[in-house]
């Protein structure tokens, strides 16, 4: 009879306390960079579960948006180019991939990619550097260094002593972040992953050699835990707060701090009164990074977002440098622009349809939308992708961070996604290039960093 209570006991136990479930490796943030990464796990075979805290429809993270720069050119750092031009080419495999699964053409290059002409805008004192620069990067371009030759080449009124480049590469133009990210997550799918969206982790705890992790299902208002062996965390600005207890100096080594994005449509009445020669003009001229004033208040980056449904874009200005502290980081997306920031914005888009010799007066441009977005800012602004440090200070094989993405990370998505899924692959290439990058975003770099904290 004792026997017949305890084993009666023990099945009761058991069923309300089922085992945990274990997953071959998981990929916190569904991002771009988590689901760049996601994806390389799931093509090289593994079973990989991407946890995403917000629903499918991917609305208040670094990544939102319909349009980022991207371009091949690069000032100065041969870096970026790489980034790009890689992803580039692992966007070609995953459209190809997706065509192959359906049987059909449906996906196209260009439903990620907008190739249009990408304008530099800047001081001639950095011509030395550009030059050479696009040599290296064997970018395909044209350049103006005076007036004379702005309004010969591209028909701008430039001031004096300010150079304008232009790339045109294919595939340079605008990124679609919001189509990459759908498109990702539909071939984790296809290859055997899955991904848990509305899944917010809040917890993550070593056991034995496993990951506990602790995780909120917030639709069903539930929580439930997993373990896996291999972790990959890309928590974009959340990476501090998530590594707290696994890696609390990311806290300090990535800064999430707010930038503003204000939308204008040009009035529709002085929109159709432009010749077609001067709509080319206005549709060359985007995306395009002015920096001609030569500070850093003055320097700017604006691109078409969007067509509406009448074929009228829709521009996206902000900037780089146009940057604040964050209070609450959960509600920073909803935070309008003050005046003074709607000023800048218009100010700087009136400027630049002067440069482009456009009859746009300030008063024909409606500010249709706005929002805050966030950067991840590392010290230097190269992200990381990299293993964390064991407690021997060794690489630990089995978690790895994308973080601190900046303002460079939609571009290089891809590039960053095969690195970090290489890493935790152990998998590398030869090339020199992917040497070089891989040890910039790497392991010893953040060693160096985290002495420089103490
Ligand atoms: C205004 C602006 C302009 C930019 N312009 C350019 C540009 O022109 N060119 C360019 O290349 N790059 C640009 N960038 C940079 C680029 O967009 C970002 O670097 C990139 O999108 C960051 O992607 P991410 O995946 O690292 O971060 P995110 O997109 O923020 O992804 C992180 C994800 O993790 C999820 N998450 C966080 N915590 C948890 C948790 N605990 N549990 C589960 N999920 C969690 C979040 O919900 C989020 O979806 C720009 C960025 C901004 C904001």
């Amino acid at each position: 009879m004792k026997n017949f209570f305890f084993l009666l006991f023990a099945a009761l136990l058991f069923t309300a306390c089922p085992p945990i479930e274990e997953k071959e490796v998981i990929v916190i943030g569904g991002g771009l960079a988590g689901s760049a990464t996601a994806w390389q796990l799931a093509k090289a075979g593994k079973k990989v579960l991407l946890i995403e805290k917000q629903d499918s429809i991917y609305t208040s993270g670094s990544s939102k948006g319909k349009a980022r720069i991207a371009r091949s050119s690069n000032r100065g750092d041969d870096i970026w180019s790489y980034l790009h031009n890689r992803s580039v080419q692992e966007v070609q495999s995953l459209i190809k991939f997706l065509n192959s699964a359906d049987g059909e053409t449906t996906y196209q290059m260009s439903d990620i990619y907008t190739t249009s002409p990408v304008t530099y805008v800047g001081r001639t004192k950095i011509y030395d550097k550009l030059y050479a620069s696009l040599i290296r990067q064997k970018v395909d371009y044209k350049m103006a260094t005076s007036p004379t030759e702005g309004a010969e080449l591209f028909g701008v009124s430039l001031p004096d002593s300010v150079l304008i480049q232009r790339e045109y590469n294919a595939h340079s133009g605008t990124i679609n972040p919001e189509r990459l990210i759908q498109y990702l997550h539909k071939a984790i799918r296809l290859k055997g992953g899955s991904i848990g969206y509305n899944w917010k982790v809040k917890d993550i705890n070593k056991k034995e050699d496993l990951y506990l992790l602790e995780i909120e299902d917030t639709k069903r208002k539930s929580t439930f835990q997993l373990v896996t062996p291999k972790i990959a965390s890309a928590a974009g600005p959340f990476t501090g707060q998530l590594l707290d207890n696994i890696a609390p100096f990311f806290k300090k080594l990535i800064q999430p701090q707010r930038v503003f994005l204000a939308f204008y449509k040009i009035k529709k009445e002085v929109f159709e009164q432009l010749t077609s020669a001067q709509r080319q003009q206005l549709f060359d001229g985007f995306p395009v990074i002015n920096s001609s004033k030569g500070t850093r208040d003055g320097s700017f980056f604006a691109m078409i977002e969007e067509l509406d449904n009448q074929g009228q874009p829709i521009f996206k200005i902000g900037g780089h440098f146009q940057r604040s502290s964050i209070n609450n980081l959960e509600k920073i997306w909803q935070q309008k622009l003050d005046e003074k920031e709607k000023k800048w914005s218009r100010d700087n888009m009136s400027r630049y349809f002067q440069l482009l010799n456009l009859p746009i007066e300030e008063d024909a441009i409606e500010l249709v939308a706005e929002y805050s977005c966030v950067y991840s800012l590392t010290a230097t602004e190269v992200p990381y992708v990299t293993y964390i440090p064991l407690e021997n200070q060794q690489p630990n094989p089995n978690f790895i961070v994308l973080g601190g993405m900046s303002g460079v990370g939609a571009k290089g998505a891809m590039s960053y996604g095969l690195i970090g899924a290489n890493l935790l692959l152990q998998k590398s290439e030869e090339s020199p290039m992917y040497q070089q990058v891989s040890k910039r975003l790497g392991f010893e770099r953040l060693q160096e960093d985290i002495v420089n904290l103490q």
